[in-house]
């Protein structure tokens, strides 16, 4: 199967350039040409199939032409080898809970299965290292750094902005070692980009070693974030409450919505999505008034989702035909304030004991404020709580235990390199390895 640009139905791609490349050519976002409905049978037995199968399933449909199924299926078993439960918060609203991998978000899934692609692709080829470079504010950093760790053929430099991420954020990619090299950049996230950037343009020293990118819009991390929502789906089923199911997605970039769109087109009955927005509310103001303005992002405690321009609204035109009317027909959205996000972690704690990140707290509200007689809920739990700790904790005025898997990260020595913010020092260091 080929995969067109968001910029030109002509400019085409093999899955194994895609890949590697990430953006096109022409800056557009790679598409898959043909989206496969799943048949009939498959949806009747869901409720009595694994994440992981149903996971096989699905990656099947978008990259079973490419990779040989036995390939394929250790490929997707590897990446979901850990739970994601619906869990149940009111009568009618479920937490998708996403936070029961590696570094505890959601962004492990297409991270890992991310890594496992490249892997195999570089076996293939069987010579050459790649180098992965990825800039981080935080929570990207360490999902791509677990997912890539111990993959052979694959080296990956974190490039993070010095005392501007957690404590926690910065365990979680400075402790692991192997090949995992993590650079401390004195500047600002920004900083960080633009080093990337211009290390993706210069010949030398691409001449020098392979550079690819990590980066979300990559369509292996992108397309895998498909998988759960036809897991939430079979477990709803199985609890007998699948009709009208509504979906609500804490978005920021819109990647992880984007996959759930692609997921109705594969025959997911999926009644409508909400996109649940801070007070970055550029699609919000798309749904009403057909007119896509980007802004400079504004900080917010659900800081995941302080997205400005989301790249993946690209995708999205480009699934409905560039069509408002189409895309307003499944979306709604909802755009929330700090105080908002606030109120609704302490409430929902208070009133249910389900304890939410401040993200989650976006999508629990979207659907306790707009779920229509006869829907069922289920929200993206992107996040662990305790990976914002001292924002949580202030919020709800109680300690938040500590998950096992994030004390041992805390317990790691962090290791980093040193780094100017000038290109000049970086290319000579990368020049160096
Ligand atoms: C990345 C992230 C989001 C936003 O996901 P998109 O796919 O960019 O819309 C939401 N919540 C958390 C915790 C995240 O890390």
């Amino acid at each position: 199967m080929k995969y067109y640009s968001t910029n030109n139905r002509n400019n085409e791609a093999t899955l194994r350039d895609a890949v590697v490349k990430g953006l096109a050519s022409d800056r557009g976002l790679y598409m898959p040409e043909r989206i496969k409905p799943l048949p009939k049978e498959f949806f009747d037995e869901i409720d009595t199939l694994s994440l992981q199968e149903i996971s096989y399933r699905v990656a099947d449909a978008f990259f079973g032409e490419e990779v040989p199924a036995d390939v394929l299926k250790q490929l997707v078993y590897d990446t979901m080898n850990f739970d994601i439960p619906l869990v149940k918060v009111t009568d009618t609203i479920h937490s998708l809970e996403m936070f029961h991998g590696p570094t505890l978000a959601f962004k492990d899934v297409g991270a890992r299965f991310m890594a496992r692609l490249l892997g195999y692709f570089i076996r293939q080829e069987g010579k050459e290292q790649v180098n992965v470079l990825v800039a981080t504010s935080g929570d990207t950093g360490s999902a791509v750094a677990n997912g890539f760790l111990g993959v052979e053929g694959i080296h990956v430099y974190v490039l993070y902005p010095k005392g501007k991420v957690s404590e926690i954020q910065e365990k979680q990619f400075t402790t692991l070692g192997q090949n995992i090299t993590a650079l401390e950049v004195d500047g600002v996230f920004d900083d960080c980009q633009a080093l990337v950037k211009s290390a993706f343009m210069d010949s030398e020293l691409n001449a020098h070693m392979k550079l690819t990118s990590a980066n979300s819009i990559n369509v292996a991390r992108f397309l895998p974030q498909a998988f759960y929502y036809f897991y939430a789906y079979a477990q709803l089923k199985k609890a007998g409450k699948a009709d009208n199911m509504v979906v609500c997605v804490p978005s920021g970039n819109f990647g992880n919505i984007t996959a759930a769109l692609f997921g109705k087109r594969m025959g997911l009955p999926v009644k409508r999505f909400i996109a649940a927005n801070n007070r970055n509310d550029i699609f919000f103001n798309y749904l009403q008034t057909g007119v896509y303005t980007p802004k400079p992002s504004v900080a917010t405690i659900a800081n995941a989702m302080d997205v400005g321009d989301p790249s993946n609204f690209a995708r999205i035109l480009d699934l409905y035909g560039h069509s408002h009317e189409a895309i307003a027909a499944d979306i709604s959205g909802t755009t929330y304030t700090d105080e908002e996000i606030r109120d609704t972690v302490k409430n929902t704690y208070c009133e249910t004991g389900y304890l939410l990140d401040p993200h989650g707290a976006c999508g629990f509200r979207a659907l306790n404020e707009g779920l229509q007689p006869g829907e069922v809920g289920v929200f993206l739990e992107t996040a662990h709580p305790a990976k914002f700790l001292d924002t949580v904790e202030d919020i709800i005025e109680a300690k938040v235990e500590i998950p096992a898997k994030l004390q041992a990260f805390m317990k790691g020595t962090k290791q980093s390199v040193p780094m100017s913010k000038e290109f000049a020092a970086f290319k000579e260091y990368l020049l160096g390895q």
